[in-house]
């Protein structure tokens, strides 16, 4: 096998050794069954995750348990729900104790004077058509009034098969609001019609991803190796899946041989004590997750596999680092 500096010149070499330092845990918490949206295929709502638990809304509990979670080695706590700003003391408690991340659909503002610094990632699924149609109102209306030029604010932009040919002017108008974005695909877990993506739109989708980054270095937070493995969900000959996703709840993973995985990831429901299956829904097909972190992770826990070219391993690199970008680890 072939070493990281045989295959790296100097700079490479530096921006391999900037995020083989960072050893990032992650994990991820259901902050509230509740959201003030209900889009058509939220993965949350359509497996009945919101059911799972009752939210615990003692925030003292929620303080002991983020102490523990804490002490557990978690370094990143992802807030997902339902919606975190409905809940902001529970985002304030992980906030005052962990390095933190908000997906939030941006409805609410949430207060800089109380979270100066904590990153903010907008859900926004396609252009107004498609958040109409999906969502209920455009979204971004309203979000982009709300974090319009903040620093610590990406958008993450959910790619359908209708924004084919169409994503410019999306990452245009949040370029125009001075924020950056992140691309992932819709897995439609709702069957909506016309939203199941078509094995040749995945060609077409990847090569306007890639023509966006070109044309939007640094608005982008992307990269060409991550659009290829996102589209065709292969990596190095692997298909992603059950068998090779990173992001299962260590507690619920019988998969032998045992795939590289997130170290001691859980997601966990907003009762404190029950954990869900992975990082997304309980009931999706894994053959046709696209879910964006669980791929992005999938290439960063097989660095290995990556020490085959310098190619390979600078694609790694990019993707790793596009990663602690979106969760502050490294700026943008
Ligand atoms: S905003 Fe997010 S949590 Fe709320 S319904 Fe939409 S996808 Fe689900
Ligand atoms: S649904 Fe996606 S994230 Fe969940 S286990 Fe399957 S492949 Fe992994």
């Amino acid at each position: 096998m072939k070493t990281v500096s045989s295959l790296l010149d100097q700079e490479w070499y530096e921006r391999y050794k900037r995020i083989s330092r960072l050893n990032i845990r992650s994990s991820i918490y259901d902050v509230t069954n509740r959201c003030n949206l209900r889009c058509r295929g939220c993965f949350f709502f359509s497996s009945g995750e919101d059911k799972a638990a009752s939210e615990e809304t003692d925030i003292r509990k929620w303080e002991a348990f983020i102490d523990k979670e804490k002490e557990r080695g978690v370094n990143l706590a992802i807030l997902i729900g339902g919606e975190p700003t409905l809940c902001l003391d529970r985002v304030e408690a992980f906030y005052k104790r962990l390095p933190s991340f908000c997906a939030t659909n941006g409805l609410i503002k949430l207060p800089r004077d109380r979270f100066p610094d904590l990153m903010v990632g907008i859900s926004i699924w396609g252009d107004e058509d498609d958040e109409k149609t999906l969502r209920g109102k455009d979204t971004f209306a309203i979000s982009s009034k709300n974090y319009e030029g903040d620093p610590n604010t990406y958008y993450l932009y959910t790619i359908t098969p209708r924004q084919i040919g169409r994503t410019e002017r999306v990452i245009k108008k949040i370029q125009d609001v001075g924020l950056k974005v992140h691309l992932q695909l819709l897995s439609n877990d709702e069957s909506v019609d016309g939203f199941s993506w078509r094995e040749e739109e995945f060609r077409d989708i990847r090569d306007e991803m890639d023509a966006m980054l070109d044309a939007y270095p640094k608005t982008l937070i992307s990269s060409e190796y991550y659009h290829k493995i996102i589209t065709t969900g292969k990596m190095m000959g692997r298909s992603f899946g059950w068998n090779e996703c990173p992001s299962v709840t260590e507690y619920f993973d019988n998969r032998r041989p045992p795939p590289k995985r997130l170290i001691h990831f859980i997601r966990w429901a907003s009762d404190l004590k029950t954990m869900h299956r992975c990082c997304t829904s309980e009931t999706r097909d894994c053959t046709t997750c696209k879910d964006g972190a669980a791929h992005m992770s999938w290439v960063m826990v097989n660095k290995r596999a990556h020490l085959r070219s310098t190619q390979d391993l600078q694609g790694w690199i990019e993707v790793y680092e596009m990663f602690a970008k979106l969760y502050q680890f490294i700026p943008w």
